[in-house]
């Protein structure tokens, strides 16, 4: 990737998620590239997290506007459907931050090569660790989200959906 390249992926990577502000869409793993051309315009590829997601028109209009402020002449922002985001794509970083926002991040994916079974998902509550959860709805606050709540302390949490 070229330095110029790589300053206009810089400025895109700090775009907030606006689902998860607390993650930029570089920690959530739905930047996939940025390149700039010899007349410095700008395309940025983006890979949607759920093909229902709202806030991807947001995330869309983010991009190119810090890009445009940076001063870039023309900014193009790519949808890129294939391959598919995974909740692998998120950084660990990413996944810590979800962690403290009271966010579950989604386990990692059995691996096709391993050969696994993909058990029932059990998530444990985020606030007192209890493995005792339950889903109350598959759409929480948002589309991307589903909302369980923990049997022991009644705290109820968001799990971003595993795809
Ligand atoms: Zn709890």
């Amino acid at each position: 990737m070229s330095p110029r390249s790589e300053r206009a992926r810089e400025l895109a990577a700090q775009v907030l998620d606006p689902e998860m502000p607390l993650l930029t869409i570089e920690e959530l793993g739905i930047l996939r590239d940025a390149t700039v051309d010899d007349e410095g315009r700008v395309e940025v590829s983006i890979t949607p997290t759920y093909s229902g997601c709202p806030a991807f028109d947001a995330i869309r209009t983010d991009v190119h506007d810090v890009l445009a402020r940076a001063g870039y002449a023309e900014v193009t922002v790519k949808t890129v459907w294939s391959p598919p985001w995974t909740t692998d794509w998120i950084s660990e970083e990413g996944s810590r931050k979800l962690a403290a926002f009271g966010t579950v991040p989604p386990p990692a994916r059995a691996d096709a090569a391993g050969g696994g079974i993909l058990v029932p998902l059990t998530l444990r509550c985020p606030h007192c660790g209890s493995p005792e959860t339950r889903e109350l709805s598959r759409f929480g606050s948002t589309a991307c989200k589903a909302l369980w709540a923990c049997n022991r302390c009644g705290e109820p949490f968001d799990h971003v959906k595993a795809f």
